[in-house]
């Protein structure tokens, strides 16, 4: 990149929320300010795949790869099943997405994806100024979103997994059910359960998932998969065809700042994870909706900046909070209160909730599923810990 190279809105980060964001500013209605996308891989790769309920339309809609319909959450006392015709589960592989958006780019002169750039160095020095530096050099923009990965907070718990998409020569898996949890594999002092998407009758993805404060060794995870894959599945055979992992911070201390702001956060760092479930595509899809709206909205936003949206709200919050605090001092009790909560709770109102759209009384009806007394408890905890 040239030195003092200039940019209208600069991206750091080229990954799910930077992408998307991207994707919106693609639009020839923004054609006349030039975009840049600073992303530290050389190539992309299909690191994951994003998997949600379709509580609304997005741009990434035509590379939906699979949709069901129903769903199952599996413990030793009994399986939870949730049905929605309306909200269907669906998965978008990255691979497609990363495709789409880069021919997007490719195709918009006034945005241009610079990859092999890392940003280390991020300064609002006023109007029309933000600096971005990093070993490839500077470029000043009048704003720019950031959307590097946040430092994980100490104490704080995350979603830890390892995912194998796997191939069967006999068809092994049943293509109508995705299991969301199947809680029936050893706790180990935390939460632990195993993910399973089928993809078609003889392939599926299967994630070795904990919600805990310390990741494992990698091969922790293949051994938990491998005894699900024989000792539950009865799968001996198969072939290994694209691996992936993750750990999501579920953390609902993790959210920007509802103030008027040159540099924007996006994504993860901007707290678009949902903390009580991991959940964030939908999330980012509604954000660079409404960022991009509001860089529509006049020389104001180009000059003192946006004021982005703070989600979810304080009700969903706090019910998130109680929830993981109680999650994390009784880790064994995870199996029979989320297969209340897919029992109790009518299917359509609990994936609102959890995709972030819940109204009122979808939050009443979640309230509703669960156990009150231990939860009461926890938020009373929550509430002395925090005058303390
Ligand atoms: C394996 C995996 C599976 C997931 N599955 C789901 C799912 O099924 N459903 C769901 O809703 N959510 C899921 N998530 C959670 C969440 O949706 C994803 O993590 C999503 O990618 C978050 O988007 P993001 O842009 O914040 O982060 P990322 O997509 O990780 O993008 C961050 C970008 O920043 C770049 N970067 C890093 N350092 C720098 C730097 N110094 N300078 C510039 N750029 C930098 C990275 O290279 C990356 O491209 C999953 C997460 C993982 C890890």
């Amino acid at each position: 990149m040239n030195k003092g190279e200039r940019a209208d809105i600069a991206i750091i980060g080229g990954g799910l929320a930077g992408l998307s964001l991207a994707w919106r500013l693609a639009d020839p209605t923004f054609g006349q300010h030039r975009v840049i996308v600073l992303e530290p891989r050389e190539q992309y790769v299909p690191d994951r795949t994003w998997s949600y309920w379709k509580l609304h339309d997005h741009p990434f809609q035509p590379w939906v790869s699979h949709s069901w319909e129903r769903w199952q959450v599996a413990t030793n006392a009994g399986t939870a099943v949730g049905n929605s015709t309306e909200h269907p589960y669906q998965r978008l592989p990255a691979a497609s997405l990363y495709s789409a958006a880069l021919t997007r780019i490719e195709n918009a002169a006034h945005v241009h994806l610079r990859l092999g750039c890392s940003v280390d160095g991020l300064v609002d020095r006023g109007p029309g100024d933000v600096q971005v530096t990093g070993p490839w050099g500077e470029l000043s923009a009048a704003l720019a979103f950031d959307s590097r990965p946040p430092k994980l907070r100490s104490g704080a718990l995350v979603q830890h997994f390892c995912g194998w998409e796997i191939e069967t020569p006999e068809p092994r898996f049943q293509t109508d059910t995705v299991t969301l949890m199947d809680f029936q594999v050893a706790q180990q002092g935390a939460v632990h359960f195993v993910y399973v998407l089928p993809l078609s009758p003889c392939s599926a993805l299967i994630e070795d998932t904990w919600i805990s404060r310390s990741p494992q060794p990698l091969n922790t995870y293949a051994q938990h998969l491998r005894h699900y894959l024989t000792q539950h599945l009865n799968v001996t055979d198969y072939r290994l065809l694209r691996m992936e992992e993750g750990r999501i911070p579920m953390d609902p201390t993790l959210r920007r700042r509802r103030q008027r702001s040159r540099i924007v956060q996006l994504g993860t760092r901007g707290g678009m994870v949902r903390a009580a479930s991991g959940y964030a595509f939908l999330q980012i899809q509604r954000d660079s909706e409404d960022l991009a709206r509001q860089l529509t909205a006049g020389a104001r936003v180009w000059r003192r900046g946006l004021r982005p949206q703070r989600s979810p709200g304080v009700l969903t919050r706090r019910m998130d909070s109680v929830f993981l605090g109680y999650l994390d001092r009784h880790p064994e009790r995870a199996p029979e209160l989320f297969r209340a909560l897919f029992t109790g709770c009518p299917p359509e109102d609990l994936v609102r909730f959890l995709g972030g759209v819940g109204s009122f009384s979808d939050h009443l009806a979640v309230i509703a599923a669960l156990p009150k007394l231990p939860l009461l408890a926890q938020l009373f905890r929550g509430k002395k810990r925090h005058e303390a």
